[in-house]
């Protein structure tokens, strides 16, 4: 089954996926992105993350030159010939080609690329066990809302959680808790699920949204409010929420244990919820 890659609105090998080093993404890091799965061959959740695409693309006033049916098309007829069961799909969008000046170069053509690769599940294993995260300063700038290419602070949190040896790190900002590198934050305090509020201090997450929804719906307490950092080592429960984690119970953060350091009920009751829609869409 091979891996698939789409250069502007073509299928090419990846030894033909190049593009110009007078790209503005490679440049400036001006351009937006999604990450999609499958399941079992299904597109998960496809229209949100399009939605999500377009909207970081108005707000970096980046004119999309397709619609959302020629996006989904293109990305379904992507998945279908990876044959991938299992498949990550990342899209990316830069301004485009032109020679280097910060401010929009006229009649710039955007540069549009996809890859469709096999999915690693997230380990089962940490899953049963749940992850370590830590805590980090929240280096970001002040529109993390955007799903945009500039992810230098994310990328260093990253690395400083593989240095510590832990899964994830937590973003903090003005002693608030905004999200993971990688994943939307949320914790169980009380028998209630509360994550920080949309802003834009966080990225609004397809996976959020779903297990808000969830939560809702098996009628939860559910809290959208700032989380003073402090706060989060007396929690019941922690979870991360995100498009390849699904979402995993964190059992330590800081070399804390969370409770009796072990996943919480109400954290594999939402699981056990979003994998039976995982698997059902
Ligand atoms: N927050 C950040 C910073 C992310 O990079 C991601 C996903 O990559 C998420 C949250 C989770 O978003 P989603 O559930 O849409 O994958």
């Amino acid at each position: 089954m091979p891996d698939i890659y789409f250069l502007n609105g073509q299928f090419v090998s990846l030894e033909n996926a190049r593009v110009s080093i007078n790209d503005r993404g490679f440049q400036f890091g001006d351009g937006i992105y999604e990450v999609i799965r499958t399941y079992h061959g299904r597109i998960f959740h496809l229209d949100e993350h399009l939605k999500r695409f377009e909207k970081s693309a108005r707000e970096i006033d980046l004119p999309l030159p397709f619609s959302r049916p020629e996006m989904k098309k293109a990305i379904e007829e992507a998945c279908l010939k990876s044959g991938y069961p299992m498949a990550k799909i990342y899209v990316q969008m830069t301004r485009g080609e032109a020679e280097r000046s910060h401010a929009f170069p006229a009649g710039i053509k955007p540069t549009f690329i996809m890859t469709v690769l096999k999915l690693s599940p997230f380990s089962p294993a940490l899953k049963a066990s749940g992850i370590e995260m830590i805590t980090t300063e929240d280096l970001r700038w002040g529109r993390c809302d955007i799903k945009s290419l500039n992810l230098l602070p994310n990328v260093l949190a990253q690395q400083k959680a593989k240095k510590a040896g832990v899964y994830e790190a937590l973003m903090v900002r003005n002693g608030k808790v905004t999200e993971g590198s990688i994943s939307n934050f949320f914790m169980v305090k009380n028998e209630a699920v509360a994550t920080p509020p949309l802003s834009a201090f966080i990225l609004p997450g397809v996976t959020r949204d779903l297990v808000l929804d969830i939560a809702r719906s098996l009628k939860m307490k559910v809290i959208e409010e700032d989380i003073p950092a402090e706060e989060i080592y007396r929690a019941d429960e922690v979870f991360l929420s995100g498009t390849t984690i699904e979402i995993a119970p964190v059992i330590k953060i800081d070399g804390k244990p969370i409770s009796n350091g072990r996943p919480g009920a109400i954290t594999q009751t939402l699981m056990k919820e979003f994998e039976a829609i995982a698997l059902r869409e």
